[in-house]
This record gives C-alpha cells, sequence and structure tokens, in this order.
C-alpha cells in the first residue's frame, strides 16, 4: 500500500472538488474517494488502498482498468485527427460500424454514433416515431434508460420522479420478475402469464397507436432482474404479431456483460433497434450507439433523421471502440465472463447459506445481485429504492470498502458485476470481503 498522495493533499481534492464541482444524483454531504489510477479489477486510491471494483465503476469497464492498447489507440488517433464533423467520415467510423453490425443479432446493420446511452435510447425512440408515424412506447415497470429529459420518465425508476410526467404517450408493461410474483406459479407459467398481461396491454392501447416495446432484456441498476427463458422471445412474437417495432436497451446488459455479446443472444432475438454504451469503449471514452435493423435503415433513405449532436460519431471514441472490441475477442473476455459468472454465483450462494440477509442470488454472466432482505418469508426489503437511506444501508456500504470492495449498492440489491478478465483467485478475495461485510445486513434482519 503505498499512498500517491499526503493526507493533506487528498484533502485539499476533496476541498476543492466540493468547493468547485456538483455531484450528480442527490446531495452535496457526500465525502468522495480520491482514486489516483487503476489496473485490472482493482482501484487504488490516492492514500494506497487498493479496492476490487466490484461494480466495474458503472457497469461500464467491461474489459478492466489500465488497459495501455485502448490508451494507445486513443493517442494514435489523437494524433491523426482528433475531431471530424459527423458529415465527414473516417476509417475508423467505417471499420466500427462494420463490426457492430457482425456482432449485433442478425438483422441489426446501421450504427447511429452517439455519446452515451441516454442519448442513444433518444436516438431509438424518435426514430421509432418517425418511421412508424405512431407516439406510444411501452415500457417495463422496472428499467433504466438514463437520464435525459425523454427517456428519463421511460425508466420505472424512482429518479423518473424529477422529471414526470415527462413527454408523455408512455405505457408500463409487467415485469418477469419471478422473484417477487405472487403464488407459486413456476417460471414457465409466470412467464406466460406476463406475457399474457403485455398482450392484453397492447389490445386495450391499440396497437395501431403503439410505436415499440422498449426494454432492457436483462433490468440492470433495478435489480438484474434475469427474465425467465422464453419471456424475450414471447415479446418478439407480440411485436411481430401487432406490427410494433422492439427495441433492447443493452446498455448495461451488452457487449459480453452477461456472457454473450448481447442479453439478447441468449435468446436467439433480433430486436429491430438495439441500443449500447458503456461495455462499447469499456468506458475509456464516451460512445454509444443505436442500432438500427437494416429494414429500418432503408427507410430512413426517404425520411429526414431527425436527431444529432455535436460530438457524434467522434473518432477517438471510435478508436476506443474499436481496441476494446478486438480484446473482448483476443483475450476471451466474453468466454471468461460467462465461465467466471458460474464461479462467482457458487460463491454467492454459499454465502446466502450463511447470510439470512441474502434472500435471492441471481444473475447471467458477470450480470450479478444479491437481493438483501429483512425477512425470507416475507421477502421485505432490507433497503428500498424509494424510501430516504437507512443507517444499515449506509454501514453496509462502509463495511464493504473498510473490506476492499468497491460495490454498487442501490436499494435492496447489491451488484456482482466485475470486470470480465477477473479470475478465480480475484473472486474468492471479493466473496471473503463480502462474507465479512455481509455481517453489517445480517444485524438488520429479523433473523
Ligand atoms: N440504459 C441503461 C440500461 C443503463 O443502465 C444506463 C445507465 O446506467 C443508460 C441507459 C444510460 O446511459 P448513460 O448514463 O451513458 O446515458
Amino acid at each position: 500500500m503505498t499512498a500517491t498522495h499526503t493526507p493533506e493533499q487528498i484533502a485539499s481534492i476533496v476541498d476543492r472538488t466540493k468547493e468547485f464541482t456538483l455531484f450528480e444524483w442527490g446531495h452535496q454531504n457526500i465525502t468522495p474517494l480520491v482514486v489516483d489510477h487503476a489496473k485490472g479489477v482493482h482501484v487504488y486510491a490516492a492514500d494506497g488502498t487498493r479496492y476490487i471494483d466490484f461494480n466495474s465503476v458503472a457497469v461500464s469497464v467491461n474489459i478492466g482498468h489500465g488497459d495501455t492498447r485502448v490508451a494507445d489507440a486513443v493517442a494514435a488517433q489523437l494524433a491523426k485527427i482528433e475531431f471530424a464533423s459527423p458529415f465527414w467520415t473516417t476509417e475508423v467510423r467505417a471499420e466500427v460500424g462494420e463490426k457492430v453490425a457482425q456482432i449485433t443479432p442478425p438483422g441489426l446493420k446501421k450504427s447511429f454514433f452517439t455519446l452515451a446511452g441516454a442519448d442513444a435510447n433518444e436516438a431509438a425512440i424518435r426514430t421509432a416515431r418517425l418511421v412508424t408515424g405512431r407516439r406510444k412506447i411501452l415500457v417495463r415497470r422496472r428499467g433504466y434508460h438514463g437520464a435525459t429529459q425523454g427517456v428519463l420518465p421511460m425508466g420505472g425508476d424512482p429518479r423518473r420522479w424529477a422529471v414526470e410526467p415527462g413527454v408523455g404517450d408512455i405505457v408500463r408493461i409487467p415485469d418477469p420478475y419471478h422473484y417477487r410474483a405472487l403464488g407459486t406459479a413456476t417460471e414457465e407459467e409466470f412467464c406466460r402469464s406476463v406475457l399474457a398481461d403485455t398482450e392484453e396491454i397492447i389490445r386495450l392501447e391499440g396497437p395501431h397507436t403503439i410505436a415499440a416495446v422498449f426494454v432492457e432484456p436483462v433490468t440492470g441498476s433495478n435489480g438484474v432482474i434475469v427474465p425467465p427463458q422464453g419471456w424475450l422471445r414471447g415479446l418478439r412474437a407480440l411485436c411481430d404479431r401487432y406490427g410494433i417495432l422492439l427495441i433492447c436497451d443493452e446498455v448495461m446488459s451488452g457487449v459480453g456483460r452477461t456472457g454473450r455479446w448481447f442479453a439478447s443472444d441468449h435468446e436467439g432475438v433480433s430486436p429491430d433497434i438495439m441500443t449500447m454504451a458503456k461495455g462499447l469503449t469499456s468506458s475509456y471514452v464516451p460512445l454509444g450507439a443505436a442500432v438500427f435493423s437494416e429494414a429500418i435503415g432503408d427507410a430512413l433513405q426517404d425520411i429526414e433523421i431527425n436527431a444529432g449532436l455535436t460530438y457524434q460519431s467522434h473518432p477517438v471514441g471510435l478508436a476506443a471502440a474499436r481496441a476494446t472490441l478486438a480484446i473482448y475477442e483476443s483475450d476471451g473476455l466474453i468466454e471468461n465472463s460467462e465461465k467466471m459468472g458460474h464461479y462467482l454465483r457458487q460463491g454467492l450462494h454459499e454465502l446466502a447459506e450463511r447470510h439470512p440477509s441474502i434472500g435471492d442470488v441471481r444473475g447471467v454472466g458477470l450480470f450479478n445481485t444479491l437481493e438483501l432482505v429483512h425477512d425470507r418469508d416475507t421477502k421485505v426489503e432490507l433497503f428500498t429504492l424509494t424510501g430516504p437511506n437507512s443507517a444499515g444501508q449506509g454501514e453496509l456500504g462502509a463495511a464493504l470498502k473498510a473490506n476492499g470492495l468497491l460495490a454498487g449498492l442501490r436499494g435492496p440489491w447489491l451488484m456482482a458485476c466485475p470486470p470480465l478478465c477477473i479470475t478465480t483467485t480475484e473472486i474468492d478475495a471479493a466473496i471473503e470481503g463480502l462474507d465479512a461485510a455481509l455481517e453489517v445486513a445480517d444485524r438488520y434482519t429479523s433473523a
């Protein structure tokens, strides 16, 4: 543990950050961690403490930290041409466009490169409305699609309260959240009933008024809700039956996170539009994409696209994407995500035997969560997403950090989403840290 900064320097960084900058989402009375550098799955704080990044920062640094191959690619692109008009093109734009068409499900072809996930979703929704001439968008009750004015109300996350009622024409469909389903239906029966409810909503709303069904195939920051097998295929079938577009938001679930290129691949589903960001560049440089089917691409030859931002198709972002996508393949990271996902869940299930606060363990690939409950029988959440943060939540966060883990804790969900380059030894270390930290959560249960 070698400190890169003195305690005085660290205090000064915190003080000046707080004096001259604002933090997003919530109150300003936080004490931020001062980080200095990072490598692989580890983040090093300025005081020298090493942490396992158990959340890949924002479930986004998929290839791991500090990869000089991406840094070199970015530097080379900066030296060549730092920025190009979105109406010009570059070799890297052509190459990444072609590569994205190859790795996305069949039928998807044309990328509209954006800066992040929210604007990719904005472009997807606006284009769906443009090509169908319809307004309504069906969204999951639990989901998150970004924080811009248009898509924030489309999430089910309470963060939407800030801007409601928003742009309107949003209709909510039920979630395939089996753990919280009432009754004793099997996954298969539950899936059928969710799809039947969804079909009824489509019919009562009027299919001719609905532009798209817009979903995360696996809801991420609202609970890593892994749907029963057949749910996404069922949604695709409903969209086909009623002539509605299917948009999959793979901003968090995509680009290797689930052990396949995309979560949609687990069901062999091709959406009409897919969005991505985060893992596309592994967050080294901001870049997102809305990828349209060939049919929509053809339709757009005769209609004017009504979206665009100054920095779209940024060559530096695209250079980071080209290097990152090559690393997933050369380093076998998607296969590792699947393999390490099984290993990690085994460890999480073993923890569940010892810790009454763990109500459910679920995930796919390295996209996992522990759902923490007050009581396993009633499944009452230990911490809620909607209420004020409880003392226990803060204590658990502190205990995770004290045990060497930077983890994502939202409401009752403790995310287990490390970089895809993680090894079994590093997972063992993370499980050990969780084991110690969860003692705090257990104290808040009824057990
Ligand atoms: N969609 C999903 C599923 C996300 O998880 C996120 C961010 O976490 C977004 C969209 C928004 O992406 P961004 O914050 O890059 O705009």
